[in-house]
């Protein structure tokens, strides 16, 4: 019976909500060297901490690029080209214009003229990777990366490195949304992530059920203001026009194998909406998305039939 020891909790880390059903016989040991991991990722990966490799690049914009590790490294080059694949509906230098939204503190929209002087900040083909010396550098002083799109999705593909070091069976994380599993459960049975409805706070639409995937949801629910006339600003923006997406879905989420894939693809297909979102997914073959649109349909992808099971009996259309 040893093996199946669970330990579960819940903290708050990386800026947000982290919880964690983890089994094994050594649980308790595998948690606090995740726990580990998570804040030496955050201290190397935040763009709010000013000795991060990220603040680095930033803070040298338009000037001198700077050496970073490989591990950086590698993951901005994937940033970087998932920049390029989405065409720039994904940017890694959204940071600028995060910024002026600040959703943190801020309850207005911006003028129309702060946002298109913001706009040319905002271009990841200004991003100079060196692959020799793992060097990076942003082109204008003003630019600067943010990772929080898949970001969390890399730490929880790592959580699941680590625990396996330590033996664990079964494992669930959720960081913020961004939930990866590990194996069956000691039972046998596969783990159910519920999938949040985006205007009901506590219900679910429904229920996926997963193994060893990570599934990652996108939602214009997370952090928004309504303005006086009710409308709704969410955090994730159109590079484009500089305005948050409003590409008819409210709710992307995306079960992949990684989870950097499923944190990067929710971000893309969320500002992309169905239609430009499918063609993208064509790209990662084997990974299956839940799409909400602003009228509260529910879509799914074929895979998904037997795995996804709607609230209510509500009706689901397969794409
Ligand atoms: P969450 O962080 O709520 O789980 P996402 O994974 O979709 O949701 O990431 C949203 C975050 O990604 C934003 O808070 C912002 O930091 C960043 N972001 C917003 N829009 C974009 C975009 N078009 N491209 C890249 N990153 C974005
Ligand atoms: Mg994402």
């Amino acid at each position: 019976m040893s093996q199946f020891i669970a330990k579960e909790g819940n903290y708050f880390g990386m800026n947000t909500e982290i919880s964690y059903k983890v089994f094994g016989r050594h649980a308790e040991l595998a948690i606090v060297a995740m726990q580990h991991e998570l804040l030496r990722l955050e201290n190397r990966l935040s763009r709010f901490l000013s000795e991060s490799e990220i603040s680095k690049i930033n803070q040298s914009a338009g000037t001198e690029p700077v050496k970073i590790s490989s591990e950086t490294y590698k993951i901005l080059s994937f940033a970087l080209l998932f920049s390029e694949v989405s065409k720039g509906l994904f940017d890694v230098t959204i940071a600028p214009l995060v910024d002026l939204w600040d959703y943190k503190n801020a309850k207005r929209i911006p003028t129309k003229s702060k946002i298109k002087n913001i706009l040319p900040y905002v271009d990841f083909h200004e991003l100079v990777l060196n692959p020799n010396d793992n060097i990076a550098g942003l082109g204008k002083l003003g630019q600067s990366i943010d990772l929080g799109g898949i970001g969390k999705g890399y730490a929880s593909e790592r959580c699941i490195q680590i625990l396996k070091q330590f033996d664990v069976s079964a494992a669930y994380i959720n960081i913020g949304g961004n939930v990866v599993t590990h194996g069956n459960k000691p039972d046998g049975s596969l783990w159910s992530i519920g999938i949040r409805h985006p205007r009901q706070d506590s219900s679910l639409i429904g229920i996926v059920k997963v193994t060893s995937k990570a599934v990652v949801t996108s939602g214009d629910y997370e952090r928004y203001f309504f303005d006086w006339k009710g409308k709704r600003w969410h955090h994730i923006l159109n590079p484009i026009t500089g305005y948050p997406a409003e590409s008819g879905l409210i709710s992307v989420t995306v079960i992949a194998d990684r989870a950097m894939d499923a944190d990067a693809l929710s971000t893309a297909i969320f500002v992309a909406g169905m239609h430009k979102g499918m063609e993208f997914l064509a790209l990662f073959p084997g990974v299956e998305v839940i799409l909400v649109d602003i009228n509260l349909k529910i879509f799914i992808t074929q895979g998904l039939k037997d795995c996804f099971q709607a609230v209510n009996g509500a009706k689901v259309c397969i794409i």
